[in-house]
């Protein structure tokens, strides 16, 4: 405690069309098309995250009880990172691009890929990682040339407030604003018209985001959820599977986007990993989760009466966890031992800490049984050999994967869903690619124009020629 955070406070609903005008206006002057200007906004957000790295642990703190490590690791640090990768790599990414597969024809015409900003931006965070899922793609969009308007996430109203307060001591409020609110302010946004939006959160707001943005025609990022499917076969290591897919629901308690929701195991191994299992919880939290540190709670009520009812309603046999405590917002790890993926713990993303387990016959049926759940999941997460692996690969979709891991996305590799999972990526350099228009430019020299009079009318003659 010690550290003093902002109240949150909503923009009023009649002052979001100013916000858009000034944030357009700012576009339409070219302001951002400097990119010394662009590199300055950078440094002096990267600055400011840095001035404010104990209120940024302290709200995640307060919203989810998100200890300092993961704070550390993937908030503040990931996004100190990620405007040093940004910053570093800016002058290469902006030059204009030679144009490929050009033929000697029309080489003389110069054509070159330019990388123009899409205008003004909106990008709508999500609660369980608030500063990296909101201010990542920001940082991305400022790079690009954009101007931009940040909505975070009400869900997270501690970390929504010090973001704010980040963003006002570092950005030009021209060309940078927050809007805070729930879903009427989110609304009141959507019925304006963007260059872009990118959107983090469920697929249920994602599809009213898509249909908002379509009559003015605006490209939309979906950044969505899945039911990510965990695909253990007999070759697997049982010590590495509880390991790796028990750290994959703990972090955060479980409200990870990539995270594993359900296992399926092959029948030979299930009594040995839910032996490691127990053994891994041990070795996380000798004291429970409860009683560490080191342990998340749900963000709000409603989603630990979700998560509750999603427990409350399972057919399977809990062999680890299982307690809750619902003024806590605590919900323990918990492995479940299921015996259909129509249970209510696979049905669904859990966005939670349960580990549901399906013994399976063969790496067949677990492939059958993954397409039948979501045939888009977001992740996924095969152990076994490499033959294995392989295989699960190529008879799969998601939007990434890790192997013999859970929740694993290496931060400059391209990030996105696929199908219901969502569509467009960023990270790393997409982080750029996805906020710019390229622009093919060409240039016809007049002393072309004797080869060039072939187009004009009168044709006849001249297709020969072709
Ligand atoms: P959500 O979809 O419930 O809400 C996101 C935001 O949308 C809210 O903060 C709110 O401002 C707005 N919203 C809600 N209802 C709306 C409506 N009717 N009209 C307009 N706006 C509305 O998502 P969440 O609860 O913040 O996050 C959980 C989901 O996000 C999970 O499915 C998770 O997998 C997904 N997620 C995906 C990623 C990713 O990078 N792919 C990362 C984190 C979370």
């Amino acid at each position: 405690m010690g550290v003093q955070l902002p109240d949150l406070q909503f923009t009023s609903l009649e002052a979001i069309p100013a916000v858009i005008s000034t944030t357009r206006k700012s576009f339409l002057e070219h302001k951002t098309r400097d990119v010394e200007f662009r590199l300055v906004q950078l440094r002096k957000l990267y600055w400011a995250i840095k001035d404010h790295e104990e209120e940024i642990v302290e709200a995640c703190a307060q919203d989810l009880n998100k200890p300092r490590f993961e704070t550390e690791v993937a908030e503040s640090g990931w996004l100190l990172n990620d405007i040093v990768f940004t910053t570093r790599n800016l002058h290469k990414w902006v030059k204009d691009e030679k144009a490929p597969d050009i033929e000697l024809s029309f080489k003389f015409m110069s054509p070159k890929i330019r990388k123009d900003p899409l205008g003004c931006v909106l990008v709508i965070g999500a609660f369980n990682f608030p500063f990296q899922l909101t201010m990542g793609p920001v940082i991305g969009a400022i790079a690009a040339g954009n101007t931009v308007v940040i909505k975070p996430s009400e869900n997270a109203p501690r970390s929504a407030a010090v973001m704010q307060k980040i963003c006002e001591a570092s950005l030009d409020p021209s060309c940078y604003s927050v809007v805070q609110g729930g879903v009427p302010e989110t609304q009141a946004l959507l019925a304006e018209r963007w260059d872009k939006i990118f959107f983090t959160g469920g697929a249920s707001v994602g599809r009213i985001i898509a249909k908002a943005a379509a009559p003015h025609l605006t490209p939309v990022v979906l950044e969505l959820g899945g039911i990510n499917p965990a695909i253990i076969t007999k070759n697997a290591d049982p010590r590495l599977v509880a390991r790796r897919m028990l750290w994959g629901k703990i972090l955060n308690a479980g409200q990870v986007c990539t995270s594993q929701n359900y296992l399926l195991v092959d029948k030979s191994l299930v009594s040995k990993v839910v032996e490691e299992f127990k053994k891994a919880y041990a070795e996380f939290y000798p004291q429970g989760a409860k009683d560490s540190p080191d342990y998340s709670r749900i963000i709000n009520d409603t989603h630990f009466q979700r998560l509750k009812s999603m427990l409350d309603n399972t057919k399977g046999k809990i062999v680890l966890g299982g307690s809750m405590d619902a003024k806590e917002l605590f919900i323990e790890p918990t492995v479940v031992l299921v015996d259909s993926v129509e249970d209510s713990l696979c049905t669904q993303e859990s966005f939670g800490p349960f580990i549901p387990i399906l013994p399976v016959e063969n790496l067949d049926e677990a492939i059958n049984l993954a397409n039948g759940v979501q045939n888009t999941p977001l992740g996924l997460y095969p152990f076994g050999s490499k033959a294995d692996v392989a295989k699960i690969i190529s008879s799969t979709r998601s939007g990434g994967v890790s192997c013999n891991d859970s929740a694993l996305h290496i931060p400059t590799l391209p990030f996105g869903g696929v199908g219901e999972s969502g569509y467009g990526a960023y990270r790393g350099r997409s982080s750029f690619d996805v906020w710019v228009h390229r622009r093919p430019i060409t240039s016809s020299p007049s002393w072309l124009e004797s080869l060039l009079a072939i187009r004009y009318p009168p044709y006849a003659g001249k297709l020969s020629k072709f």
